[in-house]
Formats: C-alpha cells, structure tokens, sequence
C-alpha cells in the first residue's frame, strides 16, 4: 500500500481520541449512547422510519463536531509524518485527524462533513456547514443521508483498510473498546513480526496478538510521549 522508502506506521483509531476533545465515546459511561437508541438514529431501518429524526441527530453531532479542536494525541499522531509514512485507519466521523494535520485518513465508518446521495452510493458531497435539511437533494434530485455507515450496514473500506494493517512496520490501536466489528478485527491483522501498542486508560492484551505493548493511559498523554520515542528510536 506504500511507495514510500519511511517505515509504515498503520494507527486504528476510535472514539477515545476524540474524548479530550469533548466529544462522547460510544460505551463509556455518560456515553453518547446512553441518551439515545441507536436503532433510533443509526440503522438502515431508522433512516426509513424517520429521515428527519436521523438528520437532526447527525446535525446535532455535527454542530458539535465544528466546535470541537483536535487535541495532544491528534497532534502527536501527525507529528509522526515528519519521519514516517503514516496511514490512520479511523472508526471516528469526525475530521479531528486531518484538522490535526494528518495527511492519509481511512474513514471506516464514514464522515460527518458528507452526505450521500440515497439513490447512487457514488454520489458523495461536501456539507458545507452543520445543516443537513429534507430539502438537501443530489443531483439525481433524491433525499441526501448523512455519509455514515450504519449499523447493520456493510463496510466498504474494510478490504483496503485490511490491506493497510497487513503492511504495517509498526501498529498502534488507540481509544477504542474493540466490540464493534468487522473494525475490531483488524487488530489482529498486523504482520507477527511488528511492533504493536495500544493506548486506552481500559486496554488489556488482545488474544492472539504477540508484541503488543498496552499503554492503559489517556491519548493526549501517551501518545506525545509515543511519538518522541518513535521518532528517537526508530520502529
Ligand atoms: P467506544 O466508545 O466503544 O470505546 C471508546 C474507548 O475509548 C474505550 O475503550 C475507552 O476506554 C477509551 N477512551 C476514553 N477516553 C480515552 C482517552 N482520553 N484516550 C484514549 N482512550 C480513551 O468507541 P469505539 O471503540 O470507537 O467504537 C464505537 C463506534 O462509535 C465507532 O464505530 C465510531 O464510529 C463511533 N463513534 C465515533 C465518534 C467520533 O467520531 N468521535 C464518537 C462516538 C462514537
């Protein structure tokens, strides 16, 4: 997946780098989900059931999303492009990775700042601002979802993202709880002989993953701390 002489840093993300942002994890307690059911808001089903309730929730989110500002750990991650080719393979919507300078982010599970047309998937637009309307169509004049992927929905990133993993030199697993697959299978994708680390304040060692060194502490502390090390000792 790289042309590039550097070593090859993959880093998997999830909501807990955005935490110290401000923005709510998934299962933490005071989680995002504790306010609302995601068969509500996140399903195929729910999209069908109540366009306008889904919109409103994705606004919401959006709103606060423009708010927020990357922090310590985003910034660390892309500090690391000063000596390493390095691709973030993110679960988040939010664009805090590229605001934070990081140059090539997979979004597995879709962005917040696009929608998508509901009649060809192809057709992906800019949202300009945080307001998605039942008025927003695309060029095919259908109703514009929000360009997220759904729970009960497929993920087409996951075969590139696959592929990204496999070719790792170095893989960190950063705030993410590891129960929403396919996503968290990656993680025992990285080749045997890489060196892996995973930062979250709840990590544990994952089975069936060897070398992994588990930093149980917030990205915005550790990941500074991990980027300097990288960065002097090489991968
Ligand atoms: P999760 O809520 O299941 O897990 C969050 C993890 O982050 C937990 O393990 C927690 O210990 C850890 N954490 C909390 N604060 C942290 C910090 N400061 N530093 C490091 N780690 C910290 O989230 P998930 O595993 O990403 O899976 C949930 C799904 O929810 C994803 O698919 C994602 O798309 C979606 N989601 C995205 C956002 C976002 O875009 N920012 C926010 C909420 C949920």
């Amino acid at each position: 997946m790289t042309n590039s002489t550097k070593g090859h840093i993959v880093v998997f993300t999830g909501a807990g780098i955005s935490a110290e942002s401000g923005i709510k994890t998934f299962r933490d307690s005071g989680g995002l989900w504790e306010e609302y059911d995601i068969y509500d808001v996140a399903t195929p089903e729910a999209w069908r059931a109540n366009p306008d309730l889904v919109t409103r929730f994705y606004n919401d989110r959006r709103k606060q999303i423009m708010g927020a500002k990357p922090n310590d750990g985003h910034a660390a991650l892309a500090k690391l492009e000063k000596e390493f080719d390095v691709t973030i393979i993110t679960q988040n919507i939010d664009d805090l990775h590229e605001r934070a300078g990081s140059s090539k982010v997979l979004h597995l599970h879709g962005e917040i700042m696009k929608s998508r047309s509901t009649k060809n998937n192809n057709l992906v637009y800019d949202i300009e601002g945080w307001e998605l309307t039942a008025d927003s169509k695309c060029e095919l004049g259908s109703r514009l979802r929000p360009h997220i992927v759904w729970f009960g929905e497929s993920v087409p990133m996951m075969e590139t993202a696959l592929e990204v993993v496999r070719s790792a030199d170095c893989f960190i697993i950063v705030g993410t709880s590891l129960e929403v697959y396919p996503a968290a299978g990656l993680t025992t994708q990285a080749p045997t002989g890489c060196a892996k680390y995973y930062v979250d304040p709840n990590a544990k060692p994952i089975s069936g993953v060897h070398q992994l060194e588990v930093i149980p502490q917030k990205a915005g502390l550790a990941l500074p701390e991990l980027a300097d090390r990288l960065i002097q000792l090489g991968i």
